[in-house]
């Protein structure tokens, strides 16, 4: 293939100015003014960004192909070309986790037969009485039920069991079983799983990585009041980093209705106006490191019938627009949350290194056009399940275009 130079306003973690990316190969070798003339001229209402990823997605397929009716990896890879986004990381809570070698491996034959255009990395499960896998893999560790079978039910069990997997890269649900199991015949869905379950069970996750020296992420944070906890670990050097999801950021508990209910059902629950901005407050100075999803699609008859989880995929692109243009987020602080930090996390089990415009980069790109509002509609969607939180929303910008290893790709 040949060389292929993008040109307009590049933005990274470091700073955002006009410019042009030649890739080659399908890998970024050089960035600058005046490597010649571009095949690509993007106007300078977009920005030109490395390729975006979502560290935490539900594509629903393994061996049993029991969840293959709310997606797929292939239409995982859709949705999220679709929204911008050019590699993800895909959770273990399938019928069969991929918990050791043999069953790991049986998932991945699945995606590798696929060949799509969408890098994934698959987590690895930590259940009761499970070991780290021969190969590096990031983990992921559900303390209580969420949805799936892969949890604890005492965290001294966990416990026993992480102490196995010194070292390791654990990603931690962070909602205590013992207290979910106290409040489970409240009135609703939030008063179920309230704050003080994220809280304690953070508590545990962070000693937990003290003390077995993980590397440790807390995944789709909620709780403001947890946000001071995870400061105190960074401050300390602890290697500690957090997640934040959209819908944590752009719901809370003041715009659920009898009618949407079912819609804005999730674990962690929505919580309230003021963990809301405090979320994107922690988005913006750091002590958050992601914009990653939780996409967790269901089909439009089972979250009728009560099932948590929201997809997220396909407005992804639109979604970062709304944080640059609507909450004036910096160019700069897109690129750490939605492409460096992501990069950092999936390089060590990747061939290629994703998140930087920088040469010896992957040449994949997202572009976003911050003057073309997008409004959701469920015909657009590329995710099986078919539906979207945001229905009837606009978004102030949209994807203009997804380059993937130098190929431009229609979304
Ligand atoms: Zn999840």
């Amino acid at each position: 293939m040949k060389p292929v130079i993008v040109e307009g306003i590049l933005a990274d973690v470091d700073c955002v100015r006009p410019g042009q990316v030649l890739i080659e190969r399908g890998v970024i070798q050089a960035v600058g003014p005046n490597l010649g003339r571009a095949d690509h001229v993007f106007d300078e209402h977009c920005l030109i960004f490395a390729g975006m990823g979502d560290i935490h997605i539900h594509a629903r397929e393994d061996v049993t192909q029991k969840e293959t009716h709310k997606e797929t990896f292939s239409t995982a890879a859709a949705a999220a070309l679709h929204g911008g986004v050019v590699h993800v990381a895909d959770m273990p809570n399938n019928p069969a986790a991929p918990i050791d070698d043999a069953s790991y491996a049986a998932k991945e034959t699945l995606l590798v037969r696929a060949h799509l255009p969408v890098t994934f990395t698959l987590y690895g499960g930590i259940g009761p009485g499970t070991r780290p896998l021969m190969r590096n893999v990031p983990y992921k560790a559900y303390m209580g039920p969420s949805v799936g079978e892969l949890f604890f039910s005492t965290l001294e069990e966990l416990d026993r069991t992480l102490a196995h997997y010194q070292g390791q890269a654990v990603s931690f649900h962070c909602e205590d079983p013992i207290l979910l199991e106290k409040h489970k015949n409240a009135a609703t869905h939030e008063l179920r799983r309230p704050h003080e379950c994220e809280l304690s069970a953070t508590r545990f996750a962070l000693a937990m990585i003290e003390k077995h020296r993980l590397t440790g992420k807390l995944c789709h944070y909620s709780v403001g009041e947890g946000l001071p906890l995870i400061r105190a670990v960074k401050a300390k050097g602890l290697p500690v980093t957090a997640e934040v999801t959209p819908h944590h950021v752009f719901f809370d508990t003041a715009q659920i209705t009898p009618a949407n209910r079912p819609w804005m059902q999730m674990n962690p629950p929505l919580r309230s106006p003021n963990d809301r901005q405090a979320m994107l407050h922690a988005l913006r100075d750091g002590t958050a490191d992601y914009l990653a999803t939780d996409h967790a699609p269901h089909t439009i008859a089972e979250k009728e019938k009560g099932v948590s989880g929201q997809p997220h995929l396909d407005t992804y692109g639109p979604f970062v627009t709304w944080l640059l243009v609507d909450q004036g987020f910096t160019p700069e602080r897109i690129a750490a949350i939605c492409s460096a930090n992501p990069g950092e996390f999936v390089n060590p089990y990747q061939k290629e290194k994703f998140g930087r415009l920088l040469p010896g980069f992957v040449g994949s790109l997202t572009i976003l056009d911050l003057k073309r509002p997008m409004s959701v509609r469920r015909e657009g969607l590329k995710t099986k399940c078919g539906w979207s939180p945001f229905e009837g929303i606009t978004f102030p910008g949209s994807v203009a275009a997804v380059f993937v290893r130098g190929e431009r790709l229609n979304t």
